[in-house]
């Protein structure tokens, strides 16, 4: 292969790696992504459990006041009893007084359901607080031994872009450009290889390994010859023939 085209396919293998090293550092490595899920799920889980006892606390503490407010007014309403002028005032004060302990009597009600309901999810959150304490201890262990990892693979990256910067002041601005171009509308993959249609008798054809439109084969012998750079007619990615394993 002519320099020029092994340069870009150098290039397209550091991009491709450069890519991945980012893609990891944002993320989680594959070896910890299991563990990951589970942490993750779980402590949703407890998440909501804590999200469940703290909203029914809330609904004991309003239905509480509620009572307590009741009770005062049940108090005022004692109070003015003996200053009554007459029996209609008197019904009507027994009546709010009346009205005001079935309420007081409803919010009971609520405040111990929602009592019985902290409780209960209290009781749940401490068990699935107590089955994480593993789980979240091995998962601290490996999160270490990735923020360990991730220097070297920053590194990586760092020793990658540099190599990039120098592969591309290598290529001639016009193909750069190109081949960048279809890169940017290509899913990052500028280049496709040749591939060989096996077949029975009869001439060779050839195939982008990339979008499996045909490939001239006169490309096919002026790659093969001179290394020239050629695109396909379809995809337009700088097409290579890739070296023969081993
Ligand atoms: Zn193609």
């Amino acid at each position: 292969m002519a320099e020029q085209l092994s340069t870009i396919v150098e290039l397209q293998q550091d991009l491709n790696e450069l890519r991945a090293a980012e893609e990891l550092l944002g993320g989680i490595p594959d070896w910890m992504q299991e563990l990951h899920d589970e942490h993750s799920e779980q402590k949703a889980g407890i998440d909501a459990l804590a999200a469940e006892v703290e909203e029914a606390a809330q609904a004991n503490r309003t239905a509480e006041t509620e009572i307590s407010d009741l009770r005062d007014k049940v108090k005022h309403f004692q109070e003015q009893i003996g200053m009554v002028r007459n029996q209609r005032e008197y019904g009507a004060l027994l009546q709010e007084i009346d009205g005001a302990k079935q309420q007081i009597s409803t919010f009971e009600d609520q405040a111990i359901a929602a009592l019985e309901t902290q409780e209960e999810a209290s009781g749940r959150l401490e068990e699935e607080q107590e089955s994480f304490k593993d789980l979240d201890s091995r998962y601290a262990v490996e999160l270490e031994k990735w923020e360990a990892q991730k220097p070297d693979v920053a590194k990586k990256a760092e020793v990658l872009r540099s190599r990039i910067e120098v592969l591309r002041e290598r290529v001639p601005p016009q193909i750069l450009t190109h081949f960048e171009r279809v890169m940017a509308y290509r899913d990052g993959q500028g280049l496709a290889s040749i591939q060989e249609v096996v077949r029975g008798k009869g001439p060779k054809i050839w195939h982008c390994g990339a979008c499996n439109y045909r490939v001239r084969p006169q490309a096919v012998v002026a790659i093969q010859t001179t290394g020239s750079i050629e695109m396909c007619d379809s995809c337009k990615r700088i097409l290579y023939i890739e070296e023969e394993a081993g």
